[in-house]
């Protein structure tokens, strides 16, 4: 068996009204698709996330201009091998970002060949299922307007409960007096029973992560993500020392190089992998192993469209748990309850919670079946010929 083509696919579409995390605006949804030909008419499908602001053409270029020839002519199956061609050869210039988020959609549509060549999900060939279903924490509470938002964060949080989610993640990072506003009048509104967790996506210095954190102690949150920048370890392990909630990284970390680093400085509590950025199911396997070694939960970051939930659904149902008891706390599955066309449209059947609950999906490789028409008219071949005008 041999890849005998890669086609790789941008996706844009702009948003009828722009949002804010804490470190911009976002006026539009865009991603970076690949798909896996074989010259045995099976083919997979694989995702790099586009971040916050980045341009999907970055992650587009790297696969038309660097992955694309080493893995053309290569046996599919081969995955493992094929991760470290692709990882040793961009090295000099990759270990981080983007060229590793381009190196995650190849893998990604590697693992989603292996599963229809066997005719097994991909969890399964990750070694099985831990859990059949998982339970969804709802994301969102992005604004429109900035600072001062709290009622209406307040009637978001009302509406994920009446949705049947029992736990939710709240973006903050506005500044800690409207941070705090925004929290405590959640927590006030839903009551203790709803779990909490905050995102503050690296909006502070340590001390004033410390300052919010220790502010938000009494809140009992699930955990505190991302509270200062991903490169300064220190001031993780600075934050982690002195408040009393577990902290979470890892969307914004690659490869089991990178998470060596987090975890041997005991910096976090909480390691969040993305699939479609880290370098795919195959990274994925070596910070699972690593994690377990090192004490630390891992609970995968997901973004993306369809097929980053779907990878994602794979990657949880085979994600052990680090701390082995009888009633132990499973990792749970981030749904992005913001509008985005390219997760609800891009595949046939959508990934939908029933009281706050995802199935893991059971069909071959991904299990998913992507809609060819929506790709067509959304979607943009990237082609090398671009690369060079
Ligand atoms: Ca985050």
């Amino acid at each position: 068996m041999k890849v005998v083509d890669i086609k790789t696919y941008i996706l844009s579409s702009s948003l009828e009204r722009p949002f804010a995390y804490s470190q911009g605006w976002v006026t539009k949804r865009s991603t970076t698709v690949v798909e896996i030909i074989t010259d045995q008419g099976v083919s997979g499908w694989g995702e790099t996330f586009s971040v916050g602001l980045q341009a999907p053409e970055i992650a587009a270029s790297v696969i038309e201009s660097v992955l694309k020839p080493l893995i053309i002519g290569e046996d599919p199956l081969a995955i493992e091998v094929l991760w470290h061609k692709m990882y040793h050869y961009t090295r000099d210039y990759g270990r981080k970002g983007v060229v590793i988020g381009a190196i995650s959609a190849i893998d990604i549509a590697l693992w989603d060949i292996m599963g229809k060549v066997t005719n097994q999900p991909i969890y399964k060939l990750l070694g099985g299922a831990f859990r059949e279903k998982v339970q969804a924490y709802a994301t969102g509470f992005f604004r429109t307007e900035g600072q001062g938002e709290s009622k209406k964060m307040v009637s978001e949080a009302l509406k994920h409960v009446s949705d049947g989610f029992d736990l939710m993640k709240i973006k903050i990072g506005f500044g800690i007096k409207d941070d705090l506003q925004v929290v405590n009048h959640i927590r006030d509104a839903v009551g203790d029973e709803i779990a909490l967790m905050i995102d503050t996506n690296h909006a502070y210095s340590a001390i004033d992560a410390i300052r919010l954190g220790k502010a938000l102690e009494p809140l009992n949150l699930r955990w505190f993500e991302e509270p200062v920048v991903p490169e300064d370890i220190a001031a993780y392990k600075h934050v982690k020392g002195q408040i009393n909630i577990p902290i979470a990284s890892g969307e914004a970390e690659f490869t089991v190089f990178g998470f060596r680093d987090l975890l041997e400085s005991k910096a976090i509590d909480i390691a969040q992998p993305d699939v479609c950025l880290v370098g795919g199911f195959t990274a994925c396997k070596h910070i699972m192993a690593l994690a377990y070694a090192y004490g630390v939960e891992i609970n995968p970051h997901v973004w993306g469209t369809a097929i980053g939930q779907y990878a994602s659904l794979h990657l949880l149902a085979a994600t052990p748990i680090s701390h082995h008891s009888l009633f132990a706390q499973q990792p749970i599955f981030e749904y992005d309850t913001s509008p985005h066309p390219f997760r609800t449209n891009l595949v046939e059947i959508p990934i939908n919670h029933v009281d706050g609950w995802v199935e893991i999906p059971q069909g071959a490789g991904l299990g998913l079946n992507l809609n060819r028409d929506f790709l067509k008219k959304h979607g943009t071949l990237f082609s090398h010929s671009l690369i060079h005008q």
